[in-house]
């Protein structure tokens, strides 16, 4: 199982971070122990004095499939959840600087929780699924499917004709604005469509 996020999927997040609107997705793995369930805590890590929380929409692969045509790639995935990509921004900064990979800044142990999975096809806006995320009840993000730069089917074409997909691979699709820092004695819930599918705390 693998998990591949997408980065700069939402114009306002690109701009926010001084980053330039990409003109074809950017992506990037997280290992397997990156995935963390069932709204276990989080413990801050010593590496790093600023981790910051990325909501996002994460689509979980039903069909193996290798160079995916995107009117086929809706047959690729049928559940959706929310889930945060936490990076260390810190870290993160250092590697853009250098021009190195960002993987110690996003791919770390437990960087990836993520929520209970839904089937696609009983909600009511498939099209334009709303999700967000709130701090000690405070709305930090908000987000709808229809405002990413690449829509889902886009992303799964251009991912398979570099990697194969697998059944039960993960795939975060990208944060919109409003990310920021996370500190020990947060509480993070994930909503989907005002449904709570991710509440855990940072330790
Ligand atoms: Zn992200």
């Amino acid at each position: 199982m693998k998990i591949i996020c997408i980065g700069r999927n939402y114009s306002e997040h690109a701009k926010e971070l001084k980053n330039e609107v990409p003109t074809e997705p950017v992506f990037f793995l997280k290992p397997d122990t990156a995935l963390m369930k069932e709204n276990a805590p989080f413990y801050y890590p010593s590496f790093s004095n600023d981790i910051h929380y990325e909501v996002e929409l994460v689509i979980k692969i039903c069909k193996n499939g290798k160079t995916i045509l995107p009117q086929f790639a809706h047959k690729y995935y049928d559940q959706i959840t929310v889930g945060i990509d936490f990076t260390a921004r810190d870290l993160q900064q250092q590697c853009k600087e250098k021009g190195l990979p960002w993987e110690k800044a996003k791919s770390f142990d437990n960087s990836a929780p993520i929520g209970t999975f839904v089937n696609i096809a009983e909600l009511k806006n498939k099209d334009d699924i709303a999700f967000s995320l709130d701090i000690n009840n405070q709305l930090v993000q908000q987000g709808l499917r229809s405002q990413m730069l690449f829509n889902i089917d886009q992303i799964i074409a251009y991912i398979s004709g570099f990697i194969t997909l697998k059944t039960g691979d993960l795939i975060f699709t990208g944060t919109p604005a409003g990310v920021g820092p996370v500190k020990i004695g947060d509480r993070l819930v994930a909503k989907l469509e005002e449904k709570v599918l991710l509440d855990f705390e940072i330790k």
